[in-house]
């Protein structure tokens, strides 16, 4: 019996494996092509106050809609994306059209928000980046106040000294700078004191537990501290319930992002749900 058992179960790992390689081997193929053939498409998720609900920006994250497979999650594409160097032409295709739609967003219907678009490590390295970026400026005419660029502690890891002055150049075009993912890397605080950024994001993983683990409470309020006495603007993500958002006002976070207010959705479901939100009682979250 354990012996018939033990080859179902290496029955079924091969048979997992073998679908997840074959899975990966389409998927990568598919992928080239799906951007001529229009399958991805930008959702928006808000950014809000905490003090006032005011709407301070609108994260960008792409979606794959896959005619067989539906909704491909970004955690899955992006990734073997960023391996294969695919990246490269996707992440061209999210700065061409978030910088299209933060025009109508951020100078039309929100003044003072900002479309904020993650960055590739592998795009952010290229020698061209930033050449690339200003170009995105002046085909649009959008206003470099209006962009923030999401950077993780990956983009950091090869050469910090280059990223320093890449991330400084930006900024000196008045372009924002928020680092992404704050706390679930290493070394973050030395690279904190020496980065030109302007925001720190709280990873939703610290804002899951944070009414009833202590230690994620404790690391919260620290993070938004730490951020304030740099001069940095702290945003929490991954917010979902009331509990949460009573926490991170009462330890005087900034801004957040979360199921809570909207999930991520298409521009036009956006341009309602800003509407909608600007209609709620005057001042209230
Ligand atoms: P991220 O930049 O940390 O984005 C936040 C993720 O948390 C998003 O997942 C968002 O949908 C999700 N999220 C936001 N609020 C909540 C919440 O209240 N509850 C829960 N459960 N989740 C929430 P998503 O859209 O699946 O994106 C995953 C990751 O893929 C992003 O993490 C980012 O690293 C990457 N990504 C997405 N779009 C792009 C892109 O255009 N370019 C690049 N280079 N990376 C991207
Ligand atoms: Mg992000
Ligand atoms: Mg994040
Ligand atoms: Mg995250």
């Amino acid at each position: 019996k354990a012996k018939q058992h033990g080859r179902n179960d290496y029955q079924w790992y091969t048979d997992d494996l073998t679908q997840r390689v074959h899975e990966r081997l389409i998927l990568r193929g598919d992928l080239q092509q799906a951007i001529e053939l229009g399958q991805f498409e930008l959702y928006y998720q808000p950014q809000v106050a905490v003090h006032n609900g005011q709407m301070c920006g609108f994260e960008a994250l792409l979606r794959w809609n896959h005619p067989e497979r539906g909704m491909i999650s970004p955690s899955i594409f992006i990734p073997m994306a960023e391996a294969t160097g695919q990246i490269i032409a996707l992440s061209e295709w999210v700065f061409k059209r978030a910088c299209r739609d933060a025009v109508m967003l951020c100078t039309k219907l929100t003044e003072g928000a900002a479309v904020a678009i993650n960055v590739s490590p592998l795009h952010f390295q290229r020698s061209s980046f930033v050449a690339f970026i200003q170009r995105m400026l002046d085909d649009s005419g959008l206003d470099p106040q209006c962009l923030e660029l999401e950077v993780t502690e990956g983009l950091l890891l090869n050469n910090i000294e280059d990223a320093i002055d890449t991330l400084q150049e930006l900024k000196d075009k008045g372009i924002k700078i928020a680092i992404d993912d704050f706390g679930t890397g290493f070394s973050s605080l030395n690279y904190l004191k020496r980065l030109p950024i302007d925001k720190v994001k709280i990873d939703k993983a610290f804002i899951d537990d944070v009414n009833e683990d202590g230690r994620d409470a404790a690391i919260v309020q620290s993070i938004i501290s730490l951020a304030h006495n740099l001069q940095l603007t702290v945003i929490a993500e991954g917010v979902e319930t009331d509990e949460q958002l009573a926490f991170l006002a009462k330890h005087d976070c900034d801004e957040i992002q979360g199921y809570l207010f909207a999930r991520p959705m298409p521009f036009g479901d956006l341009i309602r749900w800003i509407s909608q939100w600007r209609q709620r009682p005057e001042g209230r979250l």
